[in-house]
């Protein structure tokens, strides 16, 4: 599949959609899922295009994974998770929907289940738990 600049991600980077930013650098960034299936569910992104993990640079995924476990670890201290899950899918068949590589960091607390899919979270909650990981990842 050809990289599709247009796609929701690629227009978040770009500033042109809002999005709850956690963190960015040169090469990553991060913003709270906007339907989260945990609090603090959050996306983490190469800024530079690739579909998915198939066609991904070294380059690219040496950096993103360094930004999932700076999130990952912010997460677990600021929403006192017992664990976190790891999620990351390819192609519409491996449940990928947008189609600009990004991996979920998702917080789990023991005997807590994940929310269903496809929930929109109120966004004074979504302002709230961006601030409370931002301050984790600056600590
Ligand atoms: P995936 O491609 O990994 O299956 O799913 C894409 C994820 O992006 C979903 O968890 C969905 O809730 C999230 N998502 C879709 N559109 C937006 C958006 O406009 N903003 C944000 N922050 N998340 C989105």
């Amino acid at each position: 599949m050809a990289y599709d600049t247009n796609n929701i991600f690629a227009r978040i980077l770009r500033g042109e959609l809002p999005c709850h930013k956690v963190y960015e650098d040169d090469d990553t960034f991060a913003f709270l899922d906007i339907m989260p299936r945990a609090d603090g569910h959050t996306l983490v992104l190469p800024r530079s295009p690739a579909v998915n993990l198939i066609d991904a640079t070294p380059a690219q995924l040496s950096s993103v994974i360094l930004t999932v476990q700076r999130i990952a670890r912010a997460a677990k201290s600021a929403f006192a998770a017992d664990g976190v899950r790891i999620e990351q899918f390819n192609e519409a068949a491996g449940g990928q929907m947008v189609f600009h590589l990004h991996f979920h960091v998702l917080p789990r607390w023991t005997g807590v289940d994940l929310r269903p899919p496809g929930k929109m979270a109120d966004p004074e909650v979504l302002k709230a738990h961006a601030e409370t990981l931002r301050k984790a990842l600056a600590a």
